[in-house]
C-alpha cells in the first residue's frame, strides 16, 4: 500500500472510531453491571463478600407485578435472602406513597416513593441519610432507562433483572419502545452480559462522563 493510501485509511478509521466512541459513551449510560432473569439466581453471599451493604431495590415488575398489593412469595423469598446476608434493602420506586409504603412495611424494609428515577437527587440523599457510601450500594431494577440509568449517573453498580411481566403498566408505549430497543442494542454489542458468578465489578471508572 502506498503511504498516501495508508494515510487515508488511517483517517477513515479515525472518523469511524470517533463515531463508535460517541455511541459507546452513550450506551455506557445504559449498561448494567450484570443481568439476571430472576432474583433467585443472585448469590447475595458473594455480593456481601464483595462489599455490598445496601441494595436499592425497584418495586414494580422487579419485586412484584404492579397489581399485587401485598408481597408475593417471590418477593418475600428475595428479601429474606438479602437480609440473611446482613445487607440492608431500601425499596426505591417511582410509584406513590400508598403503594410503596404498604409493600415495604409488610416486608419490613425502608422505602423511598416518588423517586423520579432516572433523577438521582432523592436517591443520593437517601443513601447518605442512612449512612452508606456509594461504593457499597447496588441498584437492582427491571428498566434500563430508569433503574440502570440512575445507577450509572450515581456511579454505582447495577443489576438488571428481567421484568416479571412483559409489559410495563407504569410506562408509556414510547418508553417501552425505547426500553426494548436500548436492550436489543446493548445485547447486540455484548453489553448485557450475564456473568456466571453474579458478581459485580467496581463501577467502571473508564467512562466517567457525568
Ligand atoms: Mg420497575
Amino acid at each position: 500500500m502506498f503511504p498516501e493510501q495508508q494515510e487515508n485509511k488511517t483517517k477513515n478509521n479515525l472518523y469511524h472510531n470517533h463515531d463508535s466512541f460517541i455511541l459507546e459513551l452513550f450506551l455506557m449510560y445504559f449498561k448494567p453491571s450484570n443481568y439476571v432473569e430472576s432474583l433467585l439466581e443472585v448469590n447475595f453471599e458473594i455480593l456481601k463478600k464483595q462489599g455490598t451493604n445496601l441494595i436499592l431495590l425497584d418495586l414494580d415488575n422487579t419485586l412484584a407485578p404492579h397489581f399485587t398489593k401485598i408481597p408475593t412469595n417471590y418477593a418475600k423469598t428475595v428479601i429474606e435472602k438479602i437480609k440473611a446476608q446482613d445487607i440492608e434493602v431500601i425499596i426505591v420506586s417511582n410509584n406513590n406513597e400508598l403503594r410503596v409504603s404498604r409493600f415495604a412495611k409488610l416486608l419490613d424494609v425502608k422505602y423511598l416513593y416518588n423517586t423520579k428515577k432516572p433523577f438521582i437527587k432523592k436517591i443520593r440523599k437517601k443513601i447518605e441519610e442512612n449512612g452508606y457510601k456509594l461504593e457499597e450500594t447496588l441498584m437492582i431494577g427491571d428498566m434500563i432507562i430508569m433503574d440502570i440509568f440512575a445507577a450509572n449517573r450515581l456511579k454505582i453498580d447495577s443489576l438488571l433483572v428481567k421484568p416479571i411481566l412483559s409489559y410495563n403498566v407504569g410506562s408509556t408505549k414510547k418508553m417501552n419502545w425505547i426500553e426494548t430497543n436500548i436492550f436489543k442494542r446493548l445485547k447486540r454489542d455484548n453489553l448485557i452480559i450475564k456473568k456466571n458468578s453474579v458478581t459485580m465489578n467496581l463501577y467502571d471508572k473508564e467512562y466517567e462522563i457525568f
